[in-house]
């Protein structure tokens, strides 16, 4: 069974995903963590972001697994560094590319072939699984995602600025709605959640209460 949750960035999909997928007994597929990976890569190869084509190979040679909640690249932890501010700036540029957003949703297919998984994201309920069991559209307001980022980064000690983060999430917003393959958008068929003045516990809840009636687990 697959359930998949997609929206903008900050409106908590990650954390929310992962204690619902342990809650109901399911794995969870991170497929931001993967376009972040693919940036992390070719930022490590100081390879030149518009070159789709070698960005597009690199995208089908690198190696990207998951391993007890942390993201691996040839077997090395990026779960870091795949967050950090310059990695979030450039990660559009790279998920803009058919080419790797083809081999993306190729591997996110043959990952969950094996089990049941909650699949995070922006294009899971409409390109990766249009057929899933639940589709789930989780939002919040720009300004309110924006404040839970930032508060993440300086949780993380992550030196960040709050404007910073806002026109940064507007850019990757606007990117995530208008490209032209696996734009963000609403799935047909799927639940939307608004998160916004909710804690995440009763988000989590919320999205459990939906996703028992749906699969009738
Ligand atoms: O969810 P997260 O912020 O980690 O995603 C990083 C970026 O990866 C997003 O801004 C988006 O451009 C891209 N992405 C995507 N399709 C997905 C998941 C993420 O294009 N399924």
């Amino acid at each position: 069974m697959i359930v998949t949750i997609d929206g903008p960035a900050g409106a908590g999909k990650s954390s929310v995903s992962r204690m619902l997928a342990e809650r109901i007994g399911f794995q969870y597929l991170d497929t931001g963590a993967m376009y972040r990976a693919v940036t992390w890569s070719v930022m490590q190869q100081g390879m030149d972001p518009s070159d789709r084509e070698a960005v597009a190979e690199l995208a089908r040679q690198v190696k990207i697994t998951f391993e007890n909640g942390k993201v691996l690249v040839k077997g090395q932890d990026v779960s870091q560094a795949i967050r950090s501010p310059l990695v979030t700036g450039a990660v559009s540029e790279i998920a803009d590319n058919p080419d790797v957003r083809e081999t993306m949703v190729a591997l996110q297919r043959s990952m969950v072939e094996l089990g049941n998984f909650v699949c995070e994201g922006r294009d899971q309920g409409t390109v990766a699984f249009p057929n899933a069991d639940c589709k789930i559209f989780l939002t919040a307001s720009p300004d309110e995602r924006a404040q839970r980022r930032y508060l993440q980064l300086v949780e993380e000690g992550v030196s960040a600025d709050f404007q910073d983060v806002l026109t940064t999430q507007t850019v990757r917003d606007h990117r995530d709605e208008t490209r032209p393959v696996g734009k963000l958008v609403k799935a047909p068929g799927s639940i939307e959640v608004s998160t916004d003045g909710m804690n995440f516990d009763k988000v989590v809840d919320q999205l459990e209460t939906i996703v028992i009636q749906q699969l009738r687990i």
